[in-house]
């Protein structure tokens, strides 16, 4: 019998916490990293009597969510008591949205070896986060609920992937989406970007969907792909063994390199899901969907394409420059400031210089100078003041102080060496001491062209304008 091949099939889920100062139904600060406890107040601890309150911003961030990904916002939705017993769920129930989410139907398209392929997004809802348990405190295990209450979208994606890769590429591509809205950190080890990933699979050519197993714990970019491709591999064994998959939760163990059970599968009959009493159904008017869609900002993608196809950059460039929202809009206004020299010399200086010293976290990124600064740097080199080599000097010495560059280039007497006379002292200087090498290249080992103008770049510690130690050699040396 010849084997059947099979094929995947992928649906992820993502919960991406919003970053909002405050909590989702109270006013306790969101922030991660606070000691354990200190952000909590009797609502997020689910005290008796306490009442949530929604939190605006989150709505407008999740709506912007909603719109980028090309869903339908639904004029009214409603929130629902998801019931479970865990440590980390003080109130007992989570308040999500069940069956009424706010927003429905929307895509994500994905490259794949330069096809694009769009994946739907089956719905968005908000929920709020749970607390976190903490094992192995001698024999104990404790609770820390700063994360209870935190605001959180739900993306729930259709099963329209086909490959770990794919998967993968569909993770990348929506946590850049969310990190360019401003609406999420983007960090998978951090926890502000989580993935589950719902993994099945079928003969080839069959229509009707195989038994999934949903996947937890997958905490790095790095190990998605791993982590799916594992499973995918265990299920072929097991069917091509005549045995059947299981429905299951399971979890990935990195340190192994394997999945394993972590429980049956729960159903939402499981949870007992009801309308939360305590909220009314959410409003969204369309004022406040059209605001929001207002303030959309350029998507990634669409950034990327422009710094192609407008400031003329290499895709290569264009997708360097646009790994973070603060680096894109910093290489942007440097580009415009230094308008005059053309975007592609900015973004080749910032590229092989500045990212280098560029740390990023979340929504933040520390660059060490401003724009202007760049800018002004650049418009050096371009008046032939410096020499591109003096450039980067300078930035190195420039970097982290706000020092304009021009006065560091008195300071330091950098100043690029354009005087011909001067540069004809030097030429002479070199030619004589290396008579040998002069008549070769007279002679007409043209080769040897190179190694002149380097002994006058060295003699002038790279201050000399490069064109004309060019042009005087040409000259002196007799060469075309
Ligand atoms: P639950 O919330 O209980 O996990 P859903 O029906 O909402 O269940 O499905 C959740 C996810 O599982 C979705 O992302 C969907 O794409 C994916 N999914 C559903 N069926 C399959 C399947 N047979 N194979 C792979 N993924 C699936
Ligand atoms: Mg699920
Ligand atoms: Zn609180």
């Amino acid at each position: 019998m010849v084997r059947p091949s099979w094929e995947p099939v992928i649906g992820l889920e993502v919960h991406a916490q919003l970053s909002t100062e405050s909590k989702l139904f109270c006013a306790c600060k969101a922030a991660f990293g606070a000691s354990p406890n200190t952000n909590v107040c009797p609502t997020c601890l689910g005290l008796p009597g306490a009442l949530p309150v929604l939190n605006a911003e989150a709505v407008r961030m999740a709506v912007k969510a909603a719109l980028a990904l090309g869903c339908t916002i639904r004029p009214e939705s409603r929130f629902a008591r998801k019931n479970y017993f865990y440590p980390d769920l003080p109130k007992g129930y989570q308040i999500s949205q069940f069956d009424e989410p706010f927003s429905d139907h929307g895509h994500l398209d994905v490259e794949i070896g330069g096809t694009i392929k769009r994946a739907r997004i089956l719905r968005i809802h908000m929920e709020e986060d749970a607390g976190k348990n903490l094992h192995g405190f001698g024999a104990d295990s404790v609770v820390d609920l700063n994360r209870a209450g935190v605001p959180l979208v739900e993306i729930v994606g259709e099963p329209d992937l086909s490959s770990p890769e794919e998967a993968s590429e569909y993770l990348r591509v929506l946590r850049d989406v969310l990190l360019f809205l401003g609406i999420n950190d983007g960090n998978l080890e951090e926890g502000s970007f989580r993935c589950d990933a719902n993994v099945s699979i079928r003969p080839v050519g069959e229509t009707k969907l195989g038994t999934r197993v949903e996947l937890k714990n997958i905490n790095s970019f790095k190990f998605v792909e791993k982590a799916i491709a594992t499973e995918i591999q265990r299920q072929e064994e097991i069917l091509e063994g005549g045995g059947r998959v299981v429905q299951e939760t399971r979890g990935w163990d990195a340190d192994k390199g394997t999945t394993y059970s972590l429980r049956s599968k729960e159903t939402a009959q499981d949870y007992r899901y009801f309308p939360e009493p305590d909220l009314p159904p959410l409003v969204l008017d369309e004022v406040f969907v059209a605001r929001a869609r207002a303030e959309l900002p350029e998507p990634p993608r669409e950034k990327r394409a422009r710094f192609v196809a407008e400031l003329g950059l290499t895709p290569y460039a264009a997708q360097v420059l646009t790994q973070h929202p603060r680096v894109a809009a910093f290489f942007e206004e440097a580009a415009t400031l230094g308008l005059s020299l053309g975007p592609a010399k900015v973004a080749n200086f910032v590229q092989s210089e500045v990212l280098r010293d560029v740390t990023t976290q979340g929504q933040r990124a520390t660059i060490p100078v401003s724009a202007k600064q760049i800018a002004d740097l650049l418009r050096l080199v371009e008046t032939g003041k410096i020499s591109g080599k003096q450039a980067k000097e300078l930035y190195a010495k420039m970097r982290g102080t706000d020092a304009a560059p021009a006065s560091l280039v008195s300071e330091l007497g950098m100043a690029q060496v354009t005087d011909p006379k001067a540069i004809e002292e030097i030429c002479a200087k070199v030619i004589a001491e290396n008579e040998k090498q002069a008549s070769q290249l007279r002679a007409g080992k043209t080769a040897l062209f190179g190694f002149f103008v380097g002994q006058v770049m060295k003699a002038t510690k790279g201050s000399a304008n490069p064109q004309l130690v060019n042009d005087t050699l040409k000259r002196l040396l007799d060469v075309s």
